[in-house]
């Protein structure tokens, strides 16, 4: 039976991903911050899906050696790592002169640091396995920029350059690395930013949707939590072995353009 750790699967894109990884019989690491007795709820729905496991860890993405010890904590109890899906974010919209420096270093930290101690934590176990994948969710803005999101936009495309790194190390090892790069999806994130947008551009929440976030996607629609649980699970899968350090857009045409 596999192993899959989530991190920031509380909410969002990350529960989506863990919920399809629990379906499907692996067993679970969830992560994330929220409330204990919600997340013990989720743990305890997860884990009646499927035949695996379901276990949560609080490690915090802005402490390093709690996200060695998320990866130590998956190993002892399950005996393997075999997906790792660095997927905890968080956002902050505003100019950059405005950009305040304290979410420049969280931003920075959360989105991409704690990407690099997951995988330097998981690396010896998954080249001692000669099996590993790890499923990075980056972002449309790790291939392009927008206004405003400077610490994001640096962060996302360093998530891919480090996915290019860790696809190499691990190339002989059957250890493949990608990042999904998602358009916009409804989450809390984007709820967050919907209101931040509005405010840094003076506009209504309706015109943010309309007018800036469903703009950038030619198909007009929202990228949805199942497709990218889809997708997450195809990298995952044997099938998907030869498909390694690659930025894998999911953002209905956002990046064609
Ligand atoms: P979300 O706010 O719903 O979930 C974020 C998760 O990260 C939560 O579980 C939260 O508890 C966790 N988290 C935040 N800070 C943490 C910390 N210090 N330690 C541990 N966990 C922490 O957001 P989401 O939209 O599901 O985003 C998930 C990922 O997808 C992020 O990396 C985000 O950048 C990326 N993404 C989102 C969208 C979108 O439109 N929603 C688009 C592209 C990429």
């Amino acid at each position: 039976m596999k192993t899959t750790i989530v991190t920031g699967s509380t909410s969002g894109i990350g529960l989506g991903i863990a919920e399809s990884f629990a379906l499907a019989g692996y067993n679970v690491v969830l992560n994330g911050l929220g409330k204990g007795d919600e997340i013990e709820a989720t743990r305890a729905r997860l884990a009646s899906l499927g035949a695996g496991d379901v276990i949560f860890h609080g490690a915090n993405m802005l402490k390093p050696d709690e996200i060695t010890d998320l990866v130590k904590t998956a190993e002892a109890k399950f005996g393997s790592v075999d997906v790792i899906v660095p997927n905890a974010g968080i956002q902050h919209v505003e100019k950059i002169e405005d950009f305040p420096p304290e979410k420049w270093d969280a931003i920075i930290a959360i989105n991409l640091s704690s990407a690099f101690h997951l995988v330097r934590a998981a690396m010896p176990i998954m080249k001692k396995q000669k099996f590993g994948r790890v499923v990075a969710i980056a972002s449309a803005h790790g291939l392009i920029a927008s206004p405003y999101k400077s610490a994001y936009v640096a962060a996302k495309h360093g998530i891919i350059g480090l996915m290019k790194t860790v696809a190499l190390e691990g190339a002989e090892f059957g250890i493949t690395a990608n990042a999904i790069c998602p358009g916009y999806v409804e989450t809390p994130l984007v709820s967050g930013q919907i209101s931040d947008t509005a405010k840094a551009r003076n506009m209504t929440e309706e015109q943010v949707i309309n007018e800036v976030i469903l703009k950038a996607q030619p198909t007009k629609q929202f990228v949805t939590v199942e497709q990218i649980a889809a997708f997450a699970m195809y990298l995952a899968s044997d099938q998907a072995a030869q498909i390694t350090g690659a930025a894998l857009p999911m953002d209905g045409g956002w990046t064609a353009q």
